[in-house]
Formats: structure tokens, C-alpha cells, sequence
């Protein structure tokens, strides 16, 4: 059983996911979301009951389970996982993923390798309203666990690691979310929440580490859970020490605006400046204006 855990995604599944967690009573949450509350969230769920829209998703949590679940310390920061301070990954024994893309799964593998994090992912969707996984990837030293970059086609993880550091992105379409409210049902939501709060308080434990693999369940069928094993990739990146020197996720000194060519010094990460940075004069989307650099170093690294 884990003490402290990071929780990423406060959306549907993270939501439930939180409250599971708290019943498991570790010492620290830390609970990592980007987004504002709208109506539709606190329409949809009643756990955002007492909370307002346009509030800050992770400080409203952190003040909902702090009531509900005292014995836990819940810290909420407002961001992306990728901008997370070291400090928290050091400190943390597990990282909890309910996030909804691709891109922020990757970045969470790079993440659990570096910091030696066990990652307990889980997902919505898919081929019906009752489908959902659970999927552990453990930390071991030697690096040799599958990791969710592993499971990606050699295409699927260029593209994302492209566009991790890449300086011009004409489409974002690949890292789009899926709303998963809209094809899971709240059921298979709770359900998959507790699958995934049980597995990671299991799966880690001295006792009996289990390697890397993924419960595909699906609530509608006769035999509801298959359990596949991962292999690790020859391929995926994450799996060589000398990845992981220097900075993981690459800053950006200068924004340009898309649509104006407004030109501001910044210092935000650049894979946050393509999916949220806003040009103050006209509202246009920024991208990086120097990111030439780190293609290069993408290049060398992933090559
Ligand atoms: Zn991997
Ligand atoms: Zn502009």
C-alpha cells in the first residue's frame, strides 16, 4: 500500500478515483488538474455539489475531500502533470492516471521512470458504454518494465513524442480529449474507479509486486475482466538512463502568436504553451518561437 500519491486528472474518473483513494487513508494526496469547473461537471456528478463554476477543479477537490477524508493531507495544484515540481514526484510513492489523452500518459511514463514512480493508469471508452481498463506499470530498477510508451505503435509514439517537443503542430486533434461522460455510463465510471484505487493499493505491495500489465474490463460481457501482460518495447525510450539527463520537458523562452506574430518572452513548458498559451493581443494561439533547438535534441534523443 502506497503513502502518498499523485493523482492526475480530476475529470469523471479522477473525481471518483479521489474518493476511493481517500478510503484507503494514505498520508498525502496531491491531486493535479489544468482545468475550471463548469455546470456540466457539477451537474453531472455530485461530488462537485458545494463547489462553484469557474473555480479552480483541484482546489475545489482538495477542499471537498479534506472534508470528507481528514486523515489524508489533499494539496491541490492547477496544472498539467508535466509541471508538477520535482519535489512532489520525489516525495510520492505512486502516480494515479485518469487523464484523457494519449500525450499526458506518455509524459507520466517519462515521469514514473525517472522519478521511480509504480503508475496505476486507467481508462474509459471504447467499444461500448461498459468498457473500461486498469493498466500497472511498475517501476523496477534496471528500467526493464513495460511502460505505456511500450504499448503504442513505433507511429503513435513518434507522433506524440513529436509533438512533446516539436516546435510547430498544425493539428492538436491527437492529443484531444475524449469526454468520457459521454461514452461511459456513470456505472462503469464508479466501477472502473475502484478497480483502479484496489489495484494500486494491491499491486505494489512488498509481498507481491505484480509486473506490468492491464485488467480490460468490460461490465456488459459474461467473463467481465481479462488480464493482459506487457512486454517492454526495444524501442520506447524510456528505458536507457542516459534519457534522462537534462530537462525532461522542455521550456520555452520566447512565444509567438499564430495569428498576429505578437512575440513575448515567456517560460512556460512548451508542450503547456501548445495546448493553453493565448496571445494577449488578440487572443490568437501561441506556439513556441524557439523550439528549433529541442527538435534537434528530440531528433538525437529518440532517434
Ligand atoms: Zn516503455
Ligand atoms: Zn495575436
Amino acid at each position: 500500500m502506497f503513502r502518498s500519491a499523485i493523482i492526475a486528472g480530476l475529470g469523471a474518473l479522477g473525481s471518483e478515483l479521489a474518493q476511493h483513494v481517500g478510503h484507503l487513508k494514505p498520508r498525502q494526496v496531491i491531486l493535479v488538474d489544468q482545468d475550471l469547473l463548469e455546470y456540466k461537471n457539477i451537474e453531472r456528478s455530485i461530488f462537485w455539489r458545494d463547489a462553484s463554476p469557474g473555480q479552480s477543479k483541484v482546489v475545489a477537490a482538495a477542499q471537498i475531500l479534506s472534508n470528507a477524508f481528514p486523515d489524508t493531507e489533499w494539496i491541490g495544484i492547477t496544472g498539467e502533470i508535466a509541471d508538477l515540481s520535482t519535489d512532489f514526484f520525489v516525495e510520492s510513492d505512486i502516480l494515479l492516471g485518469a487523464v484523457d489523452t494519449d500525450l499526458a500518459r506518455v509524459e507520466m511514463a517519462a515521469i514514473g521512470a525517472r522519478y521511480a514512480l509504480d503508475i496505476c493508469d486507467a481508462g474509459l471508452g471504447g467499444t461500448s458504454l461498459h468498457v473500461g481498463r486498469v493498466s500497472w506499470f511498475p517501476h523496477d530498477r534496471d528500467l526493464q518494465s513495460a511502460c505505456f510508451t511500450c504499448l503504442l505503435s513505433a507511429r503513435r509514439r513518434a507522433e506524440l513524442l513529436q509533438f512533446w517537443q516539436a516546435e510547430n503542430h498544425s493539428c492538436s486533434r491527437s492529443t484531444q480529449p475524449l469526454d468520457p461522460t459521454w461514452s461511459s455510463t456513470s456505472e462503469t465510471v464508479k466501477r472502473i474507479a475502484k478497480v483502479q484505487a484496489m489495484a494500486a493499493a494491491r499491486a505494489g505491495t512488498r509481498r507481491s509486486r505484480w509486473p506490468s500489465q492491464t485488467l480490460q474490463i468490460d461490465l456488459g460481457a459474461k467473463q467481465r475482466v481479462h488480464r493482459i501482460h506487457h512486454l517492454h518495447s526495444e524501442d520506447c525510450p524510456f528505458h536507457d538512463n542516459d534519457v534522462f539527463r537534462g530537462e525532461l520537458f522542455p521550456r520555452c523562452s520566447r512565444a509567438v502568436c499564430s495569428s498576429c506574430g505578437t512575440t513575448v518572452p515567456t517560460s512556460v513548458r512548451v508542450g503547456w504553451l501548445r495546448n493553453w498559451g493565448r496571445c494577449d493581443q488578440c487572443g490568437g494561439r501561441q506556439v513556441p518561437d524557439d523550439a528549433r533547438q529541442f527538435v534537434t535534441e528530440a531528433d538525437e534523443q529518440f532517434a
